[in-house]
């Protein structure tokens, strides 16, 4: 009967709509829930910094450690960055957390042996922000650490929006002393003009090619071109997320300058107070990530 099947299927469709309603309530209400918990999470103390240490291809030596921030939530445990930053960047709460994660990440810093730099992810939010460079200076000013130990990793994002303004960010920063690099390079649309224009210090090949480089040519290709770019406008180019000793000799014999991923370190613990803090803490907060 044509009529009753009709029906049947209208029904079905009814229930999977109310289903689907249903899941999208649930994760907007997480993510309400998130957000005003985020309200706290600085004063509570539940903010904590993991370091993964990057090394110079040229010479061996450990050239910086990258921040990358924990968010260890009373009940669910720990929430990576990916699943809270975004929310931090939509209620403005990303400005604090920001400020958090430079002051803590200087003042580490500041412990160690002189020739490593502090790497600080900044949200495009941050960059952009007016009072940024005032924050920057204060910071610098109470922990004691040199500007030249500091570098900024922004990505695509924050500069495509507003070219002239994010110039100026740019400029303003590096006036101070503190280096610039850009994140996550290839997953972005800025064109090489923009790079051109902008005077960063080094260039980050996004994970994605790593991953894929050893089976694909094309990936390959990729990153080849992005180190031929370096050199020619003479920035740096480091590897992101190098996991294996194969991915390792392909950017050797495509003359990469440095590189950082799980083999040469997991994010950890602060590095520990020693003379030549040359090694991360391998702690069982390793595991962190
Ligand atoms: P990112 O800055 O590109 O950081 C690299 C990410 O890759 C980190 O993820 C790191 O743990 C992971 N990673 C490192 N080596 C490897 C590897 O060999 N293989 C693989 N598969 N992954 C590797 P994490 O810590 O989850 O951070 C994710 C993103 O969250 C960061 O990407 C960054 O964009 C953002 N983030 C982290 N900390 C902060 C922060 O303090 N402020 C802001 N605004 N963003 C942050
Ligand atoms: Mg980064
Ligand atoms: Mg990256
Ligand atoms: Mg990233």
């Amino acid at each position: 009967n044509a009529d009753l099947a009709m029906y049947r299927a209208k029904a079905t469709l009814g229930e999977n709509l109310c289903f689907f309603q249903h899941g999208m309530d649930e994760t907007a209400r997480q993510r309400r829930q998130l957000a005003a918990d985020l309200r706290h999470a600085v004063d509570r103390g539940e903010l904590s910094l993991l370091y993964q240490p990057q090394r110079s291809l040229h010479t061996g030596q450990l050239s910086a450690y990258e921040a990358l921030l924990r968010w260890h939530h009373p009940t669910r445990g720990l929430v990576p960055p990916d699943d809270f930053i975004p929310i931090a960047e939509e209620n403005g709460e990303i400005i604090r957390i920001g400020e958090w994660v430079l002051r803590e990440a200087c003042r580490e810093a500041r412990k160690w042996q002189s020739t490593i730099k502090i790497a600080v992810n900044l949200s495009p939010v941050q960059f952009l922000q007016p009072g940024l460079v005032e924050t920057l200076r204060e910071i610098l000013v109470e922990t004691g650490l040199s500007p030249s130990r500091l570098e900024l990793e922004i990505t695509e994002t924050a500069i495509i929006s507003d070219k002239l303004r994010a110039l100026h960010c740019l400029r303003q920063i590096k006036s101070m002393g503190v280096s610039v690099a850009i994140d996550d390079f290839g997953t972005g649309y800025s064109s090489l003009d923009t790079l051109h224009s902008f005077p960063f210090d080094k260039i980050k090949i996004d994970k994605s090619f790593m991953s894929r480089a050893e089976h694909s040519n094309q990936a390959r290709a990729i990153i080849r071109a992005v180190l031929a770019l370096g050199r020619s406008l003479q920035i740096p180019v480091l590897a992101e997320g190098v996991e294996t000793e194969k991915q390792l000799a392909v950017l050797r014999d495509e003359g990469c300058d440095e590189a950082q991923g799980y083999l040469f370190g997991r994010p950890a613990a602060p590095p520990r107070e020693r003379e030549d803090a040359s090694e991360p803490a391998r702690t069982a907060s390793a595991t962190g990530n």
